[in-house]
């Protein structure tokens, strides 16, 4: 690399390093960083290289910290720098950076923390009363949002103590807001730009229905402990949100086995992280470190591997979903995301693809987002020549004719085959009716033999009818006739998910079910009560509403009752009278399923509730517990783990 490409990597940088800290892009696709953040710590470490034989430029990115400042906001100048974290962008150089210091500090033990993905905060405290919160800002100056920051959770206005203390940490919005605000039809990018917009906001009334919460991780001064920590402690004794994950170790194995293991479980946190946190605990030897102009030495971040990649389109093909929409899947050659070889993804809808103004042989960003197909999010480079993107006007499966409505265009032929097939094939999926050894094939020749039109045909199938398919034999029949016959009481809440009501996935399906008990208190209920379920908003209401309404869901319906397929909750049987009296909310990821749980609860003389009221005695959380684990909180009701569950079925636990 010359002297004028450096400069042209330190100008490119600056400018996304401007996008990354205040949310706001050059591109089309607004509040989205034009380059996802492993490609800009790619470009960092890059300039780093050049630097480590040349001297920095006044511009370089490394010689300074990303600025959020926004207009309208009273500056302030931090009473110390607000520094970024170096990062190690793989565990070999994690790795290498633990016993680094250890070789400097022989024995030295460190805490790790989450690096969460939201906006950075400075509180200030005199005798105990909130005073000042400043953002980060650039780094050395940054706005004075007070007011805005007293909504937000986690952001004591005074403390049990009349003590002078400035602290740091983090704002993040929860998964469970973010998803709600969005099913209720607002146009949100991610939970990282939404936190930082809405402390921006005006009026500071705007600032609450969005949920933020603080979390503080650092004590700037008025502390005299004398490890990381003790800081921790005293924030909790405070009353502060606090993360605290591996306790003080010297153990190097240990600590990277932990983050390599984050990287997988994080999925089941209610907020963004996007790496960990490694401090050295003693402070005496963090002075002894020091820091450089922008980074302290005595804390390091990993970040998690890899989750982006920016092929060219190839291609794009129409692929007909079980709803009937035709959705646009961009190809283009394999690549590796996640661990995992991918070449397609999905370009959602018209409106999106219109928007970001793609074509095939633009360079595009591809993200994987939960289990579903890779998604495409944004354009990485523009093609000079690129092609439009033409929707068909006949349906590639079934050749009816194709209809927008809104930004999708739907096959109008509700017994197209691959809708057909898709609903089936939902139904049968092992999170749902889990009938097993009927996939997509099987399912297609019974369609084309016209065994199967919607879901209900599966029960009227008889071995004679399997036997007469190609490459069905007599054990694999009859073991499907045993998986679809198993189904029948598979429980209210599989059903609702097998179906696709309202697109609801299984956990808020399982919810549902608990609340209406059965298929016709939820089928007649109207979309207030629905509403009452945490994560239905009002857009999902109106959408079960509308499934009910339709004639063909009705006629289902009948034809499952017909067929005795047990549409409504399990029943539990009772084995004991432990749990009599108490009532019970469950939340989050557990081992398993929340009805399972909810079942035991019942068959052990306990009560279950979906929603957390004073009235409730215990909830059970798992993993990214969300808004129940803070509202159980506020209330200040029992929160047991499910291990603490089981002890208290034994007896073990009152
Ligand atoms: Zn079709």
């Amino acid at each position: 690399m010359n002297n004028d490409e450096y400069l042209e990597l330190c100008k490119k940088a600056n400018r996304y390093s401007e996008t990354y800290y205040t949310g706001k892009t050059y591109s089309t696709n607004k509040e989205q960083p034009e380059i996802s953040d492993a490609q800009f710590d790619a470009l960092i470490e890059k300039i780093k290289k050049y630097e480590k034989t040349h001297t920095p430029c006044k511009n370089s990115p490394t010689q300074k910290v990303g600025s959020d400042l926004t207009k309208g906001f009273k500056k302030v100048v931090h009473t110390h720098p607000m520094l970024s974290l170096s990062k190690k962008l793989n565990i070999k150089d994690l790795g290498d950076w633990l016993r680094e210091i250890q070789s400097k500090i022989p024995g030295a033990k460190f805490v790790l923390e989450y690096k969460m993905d939201g906006a950075g905060l400075d509180l200030t405290y005199k005798k105990g009363i909130l005073q000042k919160v400043v953002t980060r800002g650039d780094g050395i100056r940054g706005d004075d949002i007070t007011d805005n920051a007293r909504e937000i959770d986690g952001v004591l206005q005074k403390l049990p103590q009349k003590v002078d203390i400035q602290i740091r940490g983090e704002v993040i919005m929860p998964h469970s807001t973010f998803e709600k605000m969005i099913s209720n039809g607002e146009d949100l990018k991610n939970c990282r730009a939404s936190a930082i917009g809405a402390m921006r906001h005006k009026n500071s009334n705007d600032v609450k229905r969005f949920n933020l919460k603080f979390y503080s991780y650092y004590i700037v001064s008025g502390s005299n402990e004398e490890t990381q920590e003790g800081d921790i402690e005293l924030l909790q004794s405070l009353g502060f949100k606090t993360i605290r994950e591996l306790l003080p170790t010297s153990d190097i194995k240990k600590i990277l086995d932990y983050c390599e293991k984050m990287a997988s479980k994080r999925k089941a946190l209610d907020f963004d992280i996007d790496g960990m946190v490694i401090k050295i605990n003693k402070k005496k030897n963090w002075k002894k470190l020091g820091e450089s102009a922008v980074n302290p030495k005595w804390a390091m971040a990993y970040k998690f591997p890899n989750e982006v990649v920016t092929p060219i389109i190839k291609d794009v093909v129409f692929q007909v979903g079980r709803t009937g929409i035709i959705a646009p899947v961009a190809i283009y050659e394999p690549m590796l995301l996640c661990g995992t070889t991918v070449e397609r993804a999905s370009l959602h809808n018209k409106r999106i693809i219109d928007n970001l103004g793609i074509s095939i042989g633009d360079q595009v960003e591809v993200i994987k987002s939960g289990e579903i197909i890779p998604q495409v999010r944004g354009i990485f480079k523009k093609a000079k020549r690129g092609k439009e993107i033409v929707f068909p006007k006949e349906c590639p499966c079934c050749g009816e004719k194709t209809k927008f409505v809104g930004a999708y265009l739907y096959c109008t032929n509700r017994f197209c085959e691959d809708q057909v097939v898709g609903r089936i094939s939902h139904w049968c999926s092992k999170s749902n009716m889990d009938i097993k050894g009927v996939g997509e094939e099987t399912i297609s020749l019974l369609y084309r033999h016209d065994l199967v039109k919607d879901v209900t045909d599966l029960y009227k199938l008889t071995k004679k009818q399997l036997l007469s398919l190609d490459g069905i034999q007599k054990t694999s029949a009859e073991n499907i006739l045993n998986s679809i016959e198993k189904s029948k009481s598979a429980g209210l809440g599989r059903v609702i998910s097998g179906l696709g009501i309202g697109n609801l996935g299984s956990t808020i399906s399982e919810e549902v079910a608990g609340k209406f008990g059965d298929i016709d208190s939820l089928m007649n209920c109207g979309e207030e009560k629905l509403k009452e379920v945490d994560i239905i908003g009002e857009k999902r209401a109106m959408q079960i509403v509308k499934f009910f309404n339709r004639k063909s869901t009705r006629k289902i319906i009948e034809s499952l009752k017909k067929y005795g397929i047990i549409l409504g909750e399990r029943k539990a049987i009772k084995k004991s009278n432990d749990l009599k009296g108490k009532s019970f909310c469950v939340t989050g990821t557990l081992s398993v399923s929340r009805s399972d749980i909810q079942t035991r609860i019942k068959e052990n003389g306990g009560m279950v509730s979906s929603s957390i009221s004073s009235k409730t005695n215990y909830l059970i959380s798992g993993v990214g517990g969300g808004s129940k684990l803070s509202k159980a909180e506020k209330l200040g009701i029992k929160i047991i783990s499910e291990n603490d569950f089981n002890k208290m079925l034994k007896g073990e636990l009152k």
